[in-house]
């Protein structure tokens, strides 16, 4: 992230010397009503998924003073919209995010009509950052970044000259402030900032490290959350925070795109968009971009699908090469996520693009830009940065694209991965070829699933590629049997089973566990990735009218789990099993996401701890986890329960506990340990290292001690290797890191894209 920095610059908003206006009627009443739609169908929404709610709205909701705000606000946020599309998106889902958030808390209506457009407009300032900055594909400078920082500025005039109401603005400005009074020119600090500011700094903070960026993919909703707490105390409310991780572990659907696009989704039917989209129909038509054409092209369904399975990169450009698409084949050659990279410019510098004689093309030699001003198509062999941090030869071929009157619109390139070794994706292809099915659906059965689990763990683990597994159940599928017959459940099965098998990768598993319960391997894939495969097909299914069900729609719930440090097959199935019980439990229809995953692996240096093979441990380790103890011991349940330990002793904040160290081979004979634990929550203050502001935060220590049961299981090589993956597990599990390594995350958490 480039621009994290900013998240610490506090602003002296301009004195605005006049009283915001009383009311002044910007908002026609249809868009008022749509509004009323839109915030009832996110309690609705939110009542769906169990949650208690704030009383109902009144129709006082519909005031004045809301009427002007929206009105403003709508106007503000299409400008936004027009300028980075990225950060309207970004915005929409802060907002979401507030909104449930105040409703759980059951805030009164204005505060939460505040917060909602605070969230919607509190990065308008965009608008005025230069485009070259806003989209440009590497890391800013720091003259760009400091262009860049401005933004948070900019948003307080164009905030202020709208005639936003002082409430709003001071929701904005604090919302940039730091909860210990450390950030820059503040003169606010703790419970003293706006209740919604806070908020808002947290689900900004949240939102931005759960999207793809272009050079950090997104992380896992656990590990945004401990990030979060890590930062409880200097940046964020310290008691927010943990009321956030309170609702997060009984709902993890706060934020995601399901709740958005079950908010707007009734909206259409009101015969507009988006609130906020306030281009009438007839105009849309009129102002169609070269770039919406040509998005229509490829939304031909029959296109998409061609391109997104096409193992070879396809990214398609405009006439100023900025991305329009960028399909998973480029996603697995470049490591860059299609979300992160539409919309920037595509330049020799994104992909770190080299000649065949290794030397780096400049910006001005960019094959594509050239094929775009010269309207000749260029071939050549080029090599770029691959997802494991090396350059991997590729053929690159751009071809302009000209419309009939002969003008150039931009360009289809073509990226063919020449590199000789055969791909973990084409082995898993190889292996998938031989599964034995399923009668019934014809997608690979249960056994077929558990060998395929232990290769594809095996395989990821040894080339550090992450893979995801996905779980899922048809809901309530006991009463389509009974209120429609067997055969018609049958039926019911066999659609979903093929609905999973289009709409997962060629290199993906699918497979049927057992009655309407199916299993999705996603190789080369991370947790969020897995997690919006999960929330597609959950949406897809949720659509499809069954007609031997009398056109009614089935849904299905889902868990998702990445291959994270020190799993074996069992933890990660198990994982899988637990997030998805929590969807049913959650109230069916829903995608829940559970562990931290591969990439999130942030302390690479003395990954070992202190070994000590005198007296009878084999691993000793003191952890920190910057977490309460009460999250720290919910995180150890999930260790406990995936790798089906026993507790054999319980003491207050100690446990004792046996469990049987995963193989490597299946020839291995198996260890048996004991493993105890001692945690203590502590309160330290924070020393002013690395430029960290001080502040109080809690913080759970976990001493470990790995003993092998027997003693003359010590001597056997393979013990020590065992205890240690063991350990591993334990640290993924907590998001630990050793007592004495320095936190590697030194830098504030960042508010914005
Ligand atoms: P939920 O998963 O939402 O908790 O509720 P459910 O009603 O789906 O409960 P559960 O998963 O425990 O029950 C699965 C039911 O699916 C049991 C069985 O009647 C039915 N079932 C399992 N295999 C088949 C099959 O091959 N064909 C048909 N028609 N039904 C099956
Ligand atoms: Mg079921
Ligand atoms: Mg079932």
């Amino acid at each position: 992230m480039a621009d994290f920095i900013e998240s610490t610059t506090l602003l002296n908003i301009p004195e605005l010397g006049y009283a915001p206006p009383e009311v002044p009627v910007l908002a026609p009443a249809r868009q008022v009503s749509e509004i009323s739609v839109l915030l009832n169908s996110l309690d609705e929404a939110a009542a769906e998924s169990g949650q208690s709610l704030a009383a109902t709205r009144k129709s006082s909701h519909e005031e004045k003073l809301i009427q002007a705000r929206l009105g403003m606000a709508s106007g503000l946020y299409t400008a936004l919209r027009a300028k980075h599309p990225q950060s309207a998106s970004h915005s929409l889902r802060v907002a979401l995010g507030c909104s449930s958030w105040a409703a759980i808390l059951q805030l009164d209506d204005e505060t939460r009509d505040l917060l909602e457009v605070a969230a919607l407009l509190h990065d308008v300032g965009k608008i005025g950052v230069p485009e070259k900055i806003l989209l440009k594909p590497g890391r800013l400078t720091p003259e760009e970044s400091v262009l860049m920082s401005r933004h948070a500025a900019h948003t307080m005039e164009v905030l202020a000259s709208s005639g936003a109401p002082q409430s709003l603005l001071e929701i904005v400005q604090y919302s940039r402030s730091w909860f210990n009074g450390e950030g820059r020119n503040q003169d606010r600090q703790g419970q003293d900032l706006p209740l919604a500011s806070r908020m808002l700094s947290i689900i900004d903070a949240f939102d931005s490290m759960t999207t793809d960026q272009l050079y950090r993919p997104a992380r896992s909703r656990e590990r945004a959350l401990a990030e979060l707490f890590e930062f409880a105390g200097n940046q964020f409310d310290p008691d927010l925070v943990r009321q956030l991780q309170a609702v997060f572990s009984h709902d993890q659907n706060l934020l995601t795109d399901k709740l958005a696009r079950r908010w707007l989704h009734r909206l259409p039917k009101e015969g507009n968009v988006l609130p906020w989209a306030m281009v009438p129909a007839e105009h849309t038509a009129q102002l169609a971009s070269t770039e919406q054409l040509m998005f229509d092209a490829t939304n031909s369904l029959f296109e998409k699908k061609l391109v997104d399975n096409m193992h070879d990169g396809v990214i398609f450009v405009d006439s100023q090469c900025m991305i329009l698409l960028w399909n998973t084949g480029v996603e697995r050659l470049t490591g860059v996520s299609s979300a992160a990279a539409c919309g920037r410019t595509l330049l020799p510098n994104l992909m770190d693009m080299c000649n065949n004689r290794e030397q780096r093309l400049t910006n001005e030699e960019c094959p594509v830009a050239h094929a775009i001003s010269t309207g000749v198509q260029w071939l050549g062999r080029v090599s770029i940065m691959g997802r494991q941090g090396h350059h991997v030869a590729v053929d690159l071929h751009a071809i302009p694209v000209r419309s009939v009157d002969g003008a150039i619109h931009g360009a289809t390139v073509l990226l063919h991965d020449v590199s000789s070794e055969t791909s973990l994706e084409e082995k898993c292809q190889a292996l998938h070829a031989q599964v034995a099915k399923d009668p019934m659906t014809q997608v690979a059965n249960r056994a077929e699933f558990d060998r395929m689990l232990n290769n594809f763990v095996a395989a990821h683990q040894e080339s550090n590629l992450p893979c995801s597994l996905i779980m899922s159940d048809l809901d309530h599928f006991k009463s389509i049997n009974d209120t429609h017959g067997h055969q018609a459940g049958d039926a019911a099965i066999i659609t979903f089973a093929s609905l999973l098998k289009t709409m997962c990768r060629s290199g993906d598993l699918v497979a049927r566990y057992g009655g309407e319960e199916f299993a999705i391997l996603c190789a080369d894939c991370t947790n969020a990735a897995a997690a919006r495969k999960a929330e597609s097909i959950r949406k897809a299914l949720s659509e499809v009218k069954q007609q031997v069900l009398g056109n009614a729609a089935i849904t299905a719930s889902f868990g998702v789990t990445e291959l994270q440090t020190g799993d074996t097959p069992e933890t990660m199935l198990r994982r899988a099993d637990r997030a998805l019980l929590q969807a049913k439990d959650q109230g069916r229809n829903q995608v829940v996401q559970l562990g931290d995953g591969m990439m999130e692996e942030k302390v690479k240096r003395s990954w070992w701890p202190f070994q000590s093979l005198r007296g009878s441990a084999l691993v000793e380790a003191n952890l920190v986890t910057m977490v309460p103890i009460e999250v720290a011991i919910q995180k150890l349940r999930g260790f406990i329960a995936d790798q089906d330990a026993k507790i054999v002793k319980t003491n207050e904040n100690e446990l004792q506990l046996v469990v049987t160290g995963a193989n490597r081979r299946a020839s291995d004979r198996p260890v048996t340990f004991q493993i105890h634990l001692k945690l203590s929550q502590q309160r330290s203050e924070r020393t002013n290292t690395q430029g960290f502001a001080a502040g109080a935060y809690a913080e759970t220590r976990v001493q470990v001690v790995i003993h092998p049961r027997r003693d003359r299981d010590r001597r056997r090589e393979a013990t020590m290797d065992k205890a240690r993956r063991l350990l591993g597990s334990l640290k993924s599990y907590l998001m630990a890191r050793e007592a004495d390594e320095v936190p590697t995350a030194a830098e504030p958490v960042a508010t914005a894209e």
